[in-house]
């Protein structure tokens, strides 16, 4: 059973804790969970309900086979998609976790239905996060739908193993979106936690709560955001029920993260990663502010070595897997030259053929590699004669491999049955 008991709210220094307990009995362990916002935020943190907690929490139970007991109600909406959708939906591509039961508490009352206006959307300033603000952002929004806070989360983004690491590059991911802040004249939103607790030594993969610990956060500030706008990760047209990444089916659960204070909006679920970049590349905003660079999350949870970092000196590295990826379609759309500014250009110059290699040779295999593919050939990009020979040398290895696999075989011997096969089915089809 995992225990979560009822919320409470704490002021300590500048900041508002919303917190809770949860006695993990699988691992005989107590957690005790917080989400913090700075004063200007503390009045809106919702403390008679548990849905935050309650989603974080979700896929480790599932995992470990727990029961959740409830120890304050959630909001009756989330709990039952999650009782009747979300649950199932996981379990298609979680064979060994469990549907779990959700007990809470009995109460009379209804949860009150808060009345908050507020639009938040998440602001990385990466190419999900910047086609999801500028398309909430421009004329013509819907009224009500309009972003109003540039939202931060320190969930599991900033890195998840090293977490006082991770908290100081949340503190500097703050500082790198004030410009954009206060050229947009948005507020941010910045909220603080330590989800990551519950997972470390787990054994779920970070792909496959990513989602569900993030939304988690809006729903710490209910009394505030009336709408959140989660950018999408992947289209709809590479749907997949992938196990090891949720964000592959993320249309088929976000907008049921909802409850009756918070909307919860995917974004732009039908562009790929090239079309938003595409949309993005018209806005004069996006030279000015993008940051796609991932080189920081990768020192602190993926390679635990900051030393990566020593040459980096813009705000995107321009070697990391995601500069390597935008710079290349910004310069078959022709625009590479209006990012020298944010981007290391000449990190690119040196890795850009082997990166383009790699899409030619991962085309298949890879959603990205294959969006990028083809836009070369929309746009009649012509291979480099390095890579053009690393390709054909490519080929010949495999070829060699394939071969050596099979070696022992006579292949003279299998040539000429199939041979004489085909002989006797010709001659037998024309009689
Ligand atoms: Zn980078």
């Amino acid at each position: 059973m995992l225990r979560i008991s009822k919320p409470w709210i704490e002021h300590k220094g500048d900041e508002f804790y919303l917190m809770a307990d949860i006695l993990d009995e699988y691992r005989d362990k107590t957690f005790r969970i917080w989400y913090s916002v700075n004063e200007e935020y503390g009045q809106f943190l919702s403390d008679d309900r548990l849905d935050g907690f309650l989603l974080n929490s979700l896929i480790y139970a599932m995992r470990t086979g727990q029961d959740i007991e409830l120890g304050a109600p959630v909001s009756p909406k989330l709990l039952h998609n999650i009782q009747n959708t979300i649950q199932p939906l996981f379990k298609t591509v979680m064979p060994d976790g469990r549907i779990i039961t959700i007990n809470v508490p009995p109460h009379t009352e209804p949860l009150e239905e808060y009345k908050g206006v507020a639009v938040g959307c998440g602001c990385s300033l990466g190419v999900d996060s910047m086609a999801s603000l500028l398309s909430h952002l421009k004329d013509g929004i819907a009224i009500g739908y309009k972003v109003s806070h540039l939202a931060l989360f320190n969930s599991c983004q900033f890195g998840y193993v090293d977490l006082e690491q991770t908290e100081k590059s949340f503190r500097q991911g703050i500082e790198k979106i004030r410009p954009f802040s206060e050229y947009t004249k948005l507020p941010i939103l910045a909220i603080d936690t330590n989800l990551n607790e519950l997972y470390i030594g787990a054994d779920v993969r970070l792909t496959m709560r990513f989602i569900l610990s993030t939304l988690s956060c809006p729903m710490a500030v209910q009394k505030l955001l009336g709408k959140y706008i989660y950018a999408s990760s992947y289209s709809v047209i590479d749907f997949e029920l992938s196990p090891l990444d949720y964000s592959h089916f993320e249309s088929a659960f976000v907008p049921l993260l909802s409850t009756e204070s918070l909307e919860v909006i995917l974004s732009n679920p039908t562009m790929t990663r090239v079309d938003k970049t595409k949309y993005i590349s018209k806005s004069p905003l996006t030279p000015k502010f993008l940051d796609v660079c991932c080189a920081d999350q990768k020192a602190n949870g993926f390679w635990k070595d900051r030393r990566w970092l020593d040459s980096k000196d813009k705000i995107n590295c321009g070697w990391c897997e995601k500069c390597l990826r935008t710079l290349f379609t910004l310069e078959l759309l022709g625009k590479l030259d209006e990012y020298h500014s944010l981007f290391q250009i000449d990190n690119y110059l040196k890795n850009r053929e082997s990166f383009i290699l790699n899409v030619v040779l991962n085309r298949e295999k890879d959603i990205f590699c294959k969006e990028i593919f083809d836009l070369m050939n929309e746009v009649g990009f012509v291979l480099p004669v390095a890579v053009k020979r690393a390709v054909r040398r490519q080929r010949i290895r495999s070829f060699i491999s394939i071969k050596e696999k099979f070696k022992g075989i006579n292949f003279s011997l299998v040539r000429h049955r199939v041979v004489s096969f085909l002989k006797v089915r010709t001659r037998k089809k024309s009689k």
